[in-house]
């Protein structure tokens, strides 16, 4: 029997499709329907409201450049934030470097973060760390209610609906800030150039208003839509471009190095075109 799963309408007419092999897990939670399957291509699969989240074969490179480029721009990484990111991969990535003392995962759905510890294994692996503490609550409320404390904040959320609207606002982005030590950097998922042609520009000039230096970085990551994806660093004092990399504690990485740190910041013309 043939099973396809389809992440449906990325844009209008747009739908990306896997063969599933099996179903491992699926349920609705209070906040998502969640599944977790097998695919021929891309490993176990995670998908949140039908939309891929993460799968076993490709997500090193999305957590890998979600965090070691701020990690390694940052000369002091010692207290970081994760907004979302319940499968653990951000925070598995986050504890390799060596001046990591406290990584704080925010989760809105604990049902995310139980489900990838039970399915996810490799993913979630660094969940149960000694420095890992794990919260269940929203992510724009607890920046809220924390001021100067975090030397980086990365937002590893869903797409900008349901829960995760807020976290493309403004008004998130400036309790990040506040949030954030003096010389902090924030580092943002923000979707596909190619098609999220409305968001990027929009979450650029809310990062340009905020913080001093906002860059624009991309990856290429097989499992989402288009293949190219981007994130966006907004740092009160560090250039991630001007990072000195030289003595960078080169701990296990798959995709990341240095010079993929500095290339992943030169963009192509439509890019920059998007976000001037
Ligand atoms: N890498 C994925 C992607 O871009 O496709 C995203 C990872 S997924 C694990 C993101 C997580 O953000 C979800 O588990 C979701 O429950 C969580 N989330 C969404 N809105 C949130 C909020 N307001 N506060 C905290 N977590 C939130």
């Amino acid at each position: 029997m043939d099973l396809w799963f389809y992440e449906r309408n990325i844009v209008p007419g747009l739908s990306l499709g896997l063969e599933v092999t099996s179903t491992v897990h699926s349920e609705q939670t209070e906040f998502q329907h969640l599944a977790i399957v097998d695919t021929k291509a891309m490993g176990r699969v995670l998908f949140l409201d039908n939309i891929i989240m993460t799968s076993t074969k490709f997500e090193f490179v999305y957590h890998e450049m979600i965090t070691h480029v701020a990690l390694n721009t940052h000369p002091n990484p010692k207290k970081v934030l994760v907004i979302g990111g319940g499968d653990g991969g951000a925070i598995r990535e986050i504890i390799k470097h060596p001046r990591v003392e406290k990584a704080v995962l925010v989760e809105i759905d604990r049902r995310v973060v139980e489900t990838a510890k039970e399915f996810l294994p490799e993913i979630s692996c660094g969940l149960n760390d000694p420095r890992v503490e794990v919260l269940y609550q929203d992510g724009i409320k607890y920046v809220q209610e924390h001021q100067n404390e975090f030397d980086i904040i990365i937002t590893d959320s869903t797409d900008p609906i349901g829960p995760a609207v807020g976290l493309f606002e403004k008004g998130f982005y400036e309790s990040c800030r506040d949030a954030l030590k003096e010389d902090g950097i924030f580092v943002a998922q923000t979707e596909s150039p190619y098609y999220d042609v409305n968001l990027l520009p929009k979450v650029q000039k809310n990062t340009r208003d905020i913080f001093p230096i906002t860059k624009l970085y991309l990856a290429f990551i097989p499992e989402y839509p288009g293949g190219c994806w981007s994130f966006t660093i907004g740092s009160k004092k560090y250039d991630p471009e001007a990072a000195d990399l030289s003595n960078w504690p080169n701990y296990p990485t798959r995709y990341y190095n240095p010079g993929i740190h500095k290339a992943a910041f030169v963009l192509p013309n439509f890019v920059r075109e998007l976000i001037k």
